[in-house]
C-alpha cells in the first residue's frame, strides 16, 4: 500500500524578493520510473521514504506533480565560467520546489534538476542525461560519506524521454538537497547591476540561514565575507585532501554556505600529479589540481567586489576590507590542508618534521606513480617494520622497496617502536579512519553510467552502497579498491550539460 507522501515545506527563498527568481512548475515526463531514493536523507528531512517510492512519490520526484506546500522556483544568477563573465545565468535546468527544516533542525533545498525549461535555460532544453545524474548521485554520496560538506543527492528517477547531447540518451532527474543553492554567481548577479538592495537582502539571508552567529555583529557583512573565506579554506584543503578535482570551479559553480556543488566533469585523481585534469572543456588546465586552492581564493575576490558597497560606505575603507579579508585565504588554506595531511600520516601536530616527511611522502608518489588514495591507505600496514598482514589492504597494494627509507624515519617520527599493542591498534585505527579504502573511482563510476544507459541499475546501486562507508575495507569487495588498468583509464569527464 503506498501512503500519500508529505513534505513538509517551510518555504523561505520565495518570499524574499521576486527579483531573485521566476516562479516555474517542472515540465511533465513521458514515462517516470523509479531508480533509488536515499532512505536516510529522505528521513532527515521527515519524509517517508517509502512514500517517496510510491508512484505518487515518483511523479512527484519527476516534476510530473507538485507536491502540497511547494512553490517551485528557478533561482538567477551570473558568473565567470573559465574566466570570462557571463552576466546572465541562473536555474537553467533546475526547479526549487521548495525548503524543508530537516530533523537536525537545519535548512534543507529541495531541488529537481533536470525538470525542464526554465527563464534561464537560454540554449538549453532543461533536461540532464541519465549518466551525469547517476555520476552526481554516487559523488556527491561518496563526499558525504568521506565527511566533505557537499550537496546531496535524495532520489533519481528516469524520464522515459531521450535526450540529444552528443550522442542520444535516455533521460533523468535528481532531486538536489543543498543547505542552499545561493552561489558566489548570485551575489555577482545583483553587484554587476549595482542592485545593492538585492544585494542586502540576499546577504541577510545568508548570514540568518547559514552564519546566525554573525547576525548581532556590528560589521555582518564583513564577517560574512570573512566567515566564506574560512569556509571555502576549509572545504577545498578536504578536496585536496582526498585528491578531488572538481573541474569546474566557475563562481556560479561556489556556494557561500560552503558545500560542494555542481559534480559535472569532477573525478578523483588516481596516481598522484598535482598537474591532473579531467575535464574535457577544460584545456588550459585552469581546473587542475594544484590549481584548485588558488581559484577558489579568485572566485572569493568576486564575492568580496559584490560586497563591497556594505562593506562600507567609503570605497577606499571598503577595498582595503575587502583585501585584508580575501589576503588571509592562502595562510587559512595552507594551515587546513597541512593538518589535513599530516593527520593522514598520523600526526596530530603539524610540526616541522611531519609537515617535511608529507612533501617527501608526496614527491615519492609522484616519482613512483602512486596511487594517491591507496599509498595513503596502506601506511596503516607498514607500522610495523615487517610486510603488511596477510588479507590486509597493504597485501594487495604494497609500497615499493623505494619507500622503505622514508617509511623507517616516518615510524621513527610517529615512534611506534615505544608504543606497546594497544597504542599501536589505536594509532593503525586513526590511520584507517582517515585515509579512505572506497572512492568512486573514474573508472567504476563510468561503468555504473554505461551499465545504467543499458537499463541496468545494478552497478550504481551497488557503489552506492559501497561508498557510504569508504573507510571500511571489505574484502569481499576489494576489486573496487584499485585504480583503473591502463585499458580502463578515464583520462577526460565530460560535463553534464
Ligand atoms: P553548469 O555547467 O552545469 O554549471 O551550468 C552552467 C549554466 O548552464 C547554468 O546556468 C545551467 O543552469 C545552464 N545549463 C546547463 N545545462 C543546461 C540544460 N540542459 N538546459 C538549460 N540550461 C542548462
Ligand atoms: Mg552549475
Amino acid at each position: 500500500m503506498s501512503q500519500a507522501v508529505h513534505i513538509p515545506f517551510d518555504n523561505l527563498y520565495v518570499t524574499l524578493d521576486e527579483r531573485l527568481f521566476s516562479h516555474r512548475h517542472p515540465t511533465p515526463v513521458k514515462q517516470p520510473g523509479l531508480i533509488r531514493v536515499n532512505d536516510p536523507l529522505a528521513r532527515l528531512l521527515g519524509i517517508d521514504p517509502q512514500a517517496l517510492q510510491s508512484a505518487e512519490g515518483v511523479n512527484i520526484l519527476a516534476g510530473n506533480a507538485v507536491a502540497e506546500g511547494s512553490q517551485p522556483i528557478a533561482t538567477v544568477y551570473a558568473g565567470h565560467q573559465f574566466g570570462s563573465w557571463n552576466p546572465q545565468l541562473g536555474d537553467g535546468r533546475a526547479i526549487l520546489l521548495g525548503e524543508v527544516i530537516g530533523s537536525d533542525g537545519l535548512r534543507y533545498d529541495v531541488q529537481l534538476k533536470g525538470a525542464g525549461e526554465t527563464p534561464y535555460s537560454r540554449m538549453g532544453d532543461g533536461r540532464s542525461p541519465l549518466g551525469p545524474v547517476l555520476r552526481e548521485y554516487i559523488v556527491s554520496e561518496a563526499m558525504y560519506a568521506l565527511g566533505v560538506p557537499t550537496t546531496r543527492a535524495l532520489a533519481a528517477v528516469t524520464t522515459g524521454e531521450r535526450v540529444a547531447r552528443d550522442d542520444i540518451f535516455p533521460g533523468a532527474i535528481l532531486t538536489r538537497v543543498a543547505r542552499s543553492h545561493i552561489r558566489v554567481g548570485t551575489f555577482q548577479f545583483f553587484g554587476a547591476r549595482e542592485d545593492w538592495e538585492a544585494v542586502r537582502t540576499l546577504a541577510d539571508h545568508v548570514i540568518e540561514r547559514h552564519y546566525p552567529h554573525i547576525s548581532g555583529s556590528t560589521a555582518p557583512y564583513l564577517e560574512l565575507l570573512q566567515t566564506v573565506v574560512e569556509r571555502q579554506a576549509q572545504l577545498i584543503a578536504q578536496w585536496q585532501s582526498i585528491g578531488f578535482i572538481h573541474g569546474v570551479m566557475n563562481t556560479d559553480n561556489m556556494l557561500v554556505g560552503g558545500e560542494t556543488v555542481d559534480f559535472g566533469p569532477c573525478a578523483f585523481m588516481e596516481s598522484y600529479d598535482p598537474r591532473t585534469v579531467f575535464s574535457s572543456i577544460d584545456r588550459q588546465g585552469r581546473y587542475a589540481y594544484a590549481n584548485q586552492p588558488g581559484i577558489a581564493h579568485w572566485n572569493l575576490a568576486w564575492l568580496a567586489q559584490s560586497l563591497l558597497p556594505l562593506l562600507h560606505p567609503d570605497e577606499k575603507t571598503a577595498l582595503e576590507l575587502a583585501g585584508q579579508a580575501l589576503n588571509v585565504f592562502p595562510d587559512l588554506y595552507n594551515q587546513h590542508y597541512t593538518r589535513l595531511m599530516c593527520k593522514k600520516l598520523g600526526f596530530e601536530e603539524p610540526g616541522e618534521e611531519p609537515r617535511a616527511l608529507m612533501i617527501e611522502f608526496l614527491t615519492l608518489l609522484q616519482q613512483e606513480s602512486l596511487d594517491f588514495t591507496l599509498s595513503f591507505r596502506v601506511l596503516a600496514d607498514y607500522l610495523g617494520s615487517e610486510e603488511p598482514a596477510a588479507g590486509s589492504v597493504g597485501e594487495l597494494y604494497p609500497l615499493p622497496f623505494t619507500l622503505n627509507d622514508w617509511l623507517g624515519r616516518w615510524r621513527d617520527e610517529l615512534g611506534v617502536a615505544s608504543m606497546d599493542s594497544n597504542q599501536l591498534q589505536t594509532l593503525r585505527q586513526q590511520l584507517q579512519s582517515t585515509n579512505p579504502v572506497f572512492l568512486p573511482r573514474n573508472h567504476r563510476v563510468e561503468e555504473a553510467i554505461q551499465a545504467g544507459n543499458r537499463g541496468d541499475f545494478g552497478p550504481f546501486h551497488k557503489l552506492v552502497d559501497l561508498l557510504t562507508k569508504p573507510f571500511d575495507f571489505d574484502p569481499d569487495h576489494s576489486e573496487y579498491i584499485f585504480p583503473a588498468k591502463p585499458e580502463e583509464a578515464v583520462t577526460r569527464t565530460f560535463c553534464g550539460t
